[in-house]
C-alpha cells in the first residue's frame, strides 16, 4: 500500500550551538514532528551500554564524528517506531556527504523527500559561551541557558515542574572546539549539496530564541503547503 500524503522531512544544519536542539523541540511543540537527535540518540546507546553505544562514547568524548555505520544504525531503529509518521526534525544527522547520500537512499525507500534543510547561521566565537552555559532537565529534556533561557522560577524546569538538571560531558570547551572543527571539515559541505537541490534555508540564528523560532515557522509552513 502506498503512502499518498508526504510527511515532512526537514533538516536542521548548524554549528555546536547554534540552537539545533532548542528549535527542534519548538518545532516539535508547534507542528507535531518528532525531533530525531542522532547526538541524543547515540547519549542513550552510551548510557544503555550498548555495543553501538561503547563504540560511540570514546569518540564523543574527544568531540569526533561517530562512524557513519553506527550512527545509521541507531537512526534506523528509531525511525521504524510508528510515531514518526507525522514528520521529523533531523537534528545533527546528516553530518557528513556520505550520510546525506545513505538518507537520500533512506528516503526514496520510503517514497518521501526532504521539505526543507535549514541552516541556521551563527558566528563561531559566539558558540563556545553559548554552550558552556547550557543545560537540560534531567527528567524531560527541555534545555536552559545560565545567560540566555533561565527557567521562570530558578532550579524548576518550566516544562514538567523536574528540579534536577543535567549538562553534557563534551560541553566543555576543549572538546567544543574539536566539534567545530569536525562541523567545518565534514559539515559544512552539506550547505552547497542542499543548495544545488534547492532545498536549502537560511536562517540567521543570532538573534533572540524568539524571533529564530518565528522565521522557522514560516519556513515550515512553506515547505508544508
Ligand atoms: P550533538 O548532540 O548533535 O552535538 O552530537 C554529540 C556528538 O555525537 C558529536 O560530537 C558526535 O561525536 C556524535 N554525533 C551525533 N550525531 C552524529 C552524526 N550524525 N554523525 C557522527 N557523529 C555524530
Amino acid at each position: 500500500m502506498s503512502e499518498t500524503k508526504q510527511s515532512n522531512v526537514l533538516i536542521l544544519l548548524g554549528p555546536p550551538g547554534a540552537g539545533k536542539g532548542t528549535q527542534a523541540r519548538m518545532l516539535e511543540d508547534r507542528f507535531g514532528f518528532v525531533q530525531l537527535s542522532t547526538g541524543d540518540l547515540l547519549r542513550e546507546a552510551v548510557a544503555a551500554g550498548t555495543a553501538a553505544g561503547r563504540k560511540a562514547r570514546p569518540v564523543m568524548e574527544a568531540g569526533d564524528l561517530v562512524s557513519d555505520e553506527i550512527v545509521l544504525e541507531v537512526l534506523n531503529e528509531r525511525l521504524a517506531e510508528p510515531d514518526v509518521a507525522r514528520g521529523v526534525i533531523l537534528d545533527g544527522f546528516p553530518r557528513t556527504l556520505g550520510q546525506a547520500e545513505a538518507l537520500d537512499t533512506l528516503l526514496a525507500d520510503r517514497n518521501q523527500r526532504i521539505s526543507a534543510a535549514i541552516s541556521l547561521v551563527v558566528e563561531d566565537d559566539a558558540m563556545v559561551e553559548r554552550i558552556s552555559g547550557r543545560y537540560t532537565c534531567a527528567v524531560c529534556g527541555e534545555g536552559y541557558h545560565d545567560t540566555f533561557k533561565k527557567p521562570e522560577n530558578e532550579g524548576v524546569c518550566d516544562k514538567c515542574g523536574g528540579t534536577e538538571f543535567k549538562r553534557r560531558a563534551d560541553d566543555n570547551a576543549e572538546t567544543v572546539r574539536a566539534r567545530l572543527v569536525a562541523y567545518h571539515e565534514e559539515t559544512a559541505p552539506l550547505i552547497a549539496f542542499y543548495r544545488d537541490r534547492g532545498v536549502l534555508r537560511e536562517v540567521d540564528a543570532m538573534g533572540a530564541i524568539d524571533e529564530i523560532a518565528a522565521d522557522l515557522d514560516r519556513i515550515v509552513e512553506q515547505a508544508s503547503a
